[in-house]
């Protein structure tokens, strides 16, 4: 990371879906050394700690629908402070490029010639993968993965249902509140039913819950909270559970620590 002289610099910086830990070495290191950084509300708070102690935090994101800043402020601010020659992060959960409308974003900085680089994150879907311990492209059951949202704006044009073959893992962001929908919407275009389903809440974060259910199931299932991500497809069949339980990640942690390692 070098410091420009003149002009300041836009890093549009990832996240991950919210452990520390699943900070990329690069993300850390420019957070370290930010002087403003403008978060996302699903950046998670053992996150934004990570930031110089002086930098200027800034909350644009979105809470409860409310929407705190419009894009075209977010992109203003950016310019701005990057005008005034500092080092700004735009800081998204997950990976910064995926839903995360860094497109407009990368745009305006163009126009703007104001200098950015992308720092990437680990993306949700991949969060909840490692969380429900499922590769989403098992060769024996998958051939494709296809990440794609939900939301009732995006109306009829939601999926391109031509790419869905049973073979697809299909990871749903902003389910929202309508997984019931979701649900539906799948099976009217000949998802079976019964396909296995994944929902998973907070992944990576303390309050991580899984709940392994099938599309039928999914229209009467109980809400997690948000954040939350739906795996539907063949790889997210129930008997990956089993002996999840029996070995979680922090038994690797506690192993570590008692023979002394540093990690
Ligand atoms: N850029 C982000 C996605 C932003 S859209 C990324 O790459 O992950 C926001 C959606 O991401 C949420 O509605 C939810 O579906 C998903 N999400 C983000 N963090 C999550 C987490 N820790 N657990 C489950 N889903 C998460």
């Amino acid at each position: 990371v070098s410091r420009p002289l003149q002009s300041g610099k836009v890093y549009l910086v990832g996240a991950g879906p919210g452990h520390p830990d699943l900070l990329t070495l690069k993300a850390a290191k420019v957070l370290a050394l930010a002087e403003v950084v403008l978060f996302d509300a699903l950046v998670s708070g053992p996150v934004l700690a990570m930031a110089h102690p002086e930098a200027l935090l800034i909350d644009v994101g979105k809470r409860a629908g409310r929407k705190l800043l419009t894009q075209d402020e977010i992109n203003r601010l950016l310019i701005h402070y990057a005008r005034q020659g500092k080092i700004v992060i735009r800081l998204k959960g997950g990976d910064p490029l995926l839903f995360g409308r860094a497109g407009e974003e990368m745009e305006a900085l163009r126009d703007a010639r104001i200098e950015f680089e992308i720092i990437p994150g680990i993306t949700a879907a991949v969060g909840a993968a490692a969380a429900a311990r499922i590769s989403l492209t098992d060769r024996r059951v998958a051939s494709q993965v296809l990440f794609t949202t939900f939301s009732r704006e995006s109306g009829e044009n939601w999926l391109n249902w031509a790419a869905i073959t049973p073979d697809t893992t299909i990871a749903i962001y902003m389910p929202g509140a309508h997984y019931s929908q979701v649900a539906a919407r799948l099976v009217e275009n000949g998802i079976a039913p019964g396909t296995p389903c994944v929902v998973v809440s907070n992944a990576t974060r303390a309050e991580e819950q899984v709940r392994w259910l099938n599309l039928a199931a999914l229209a009467e299932g109980e809400r997690l909270p948000a954040p939350s991500l739906l795996l539907v497809g063949r790889v997210a069949a129930k008997k990956a559970e089993h002996w999840r339980e029996s070995f979680r990640p922090e038994m690797f942690l506690r192993d570590a620590e008692s023979k002394n390692l540093s990690i």
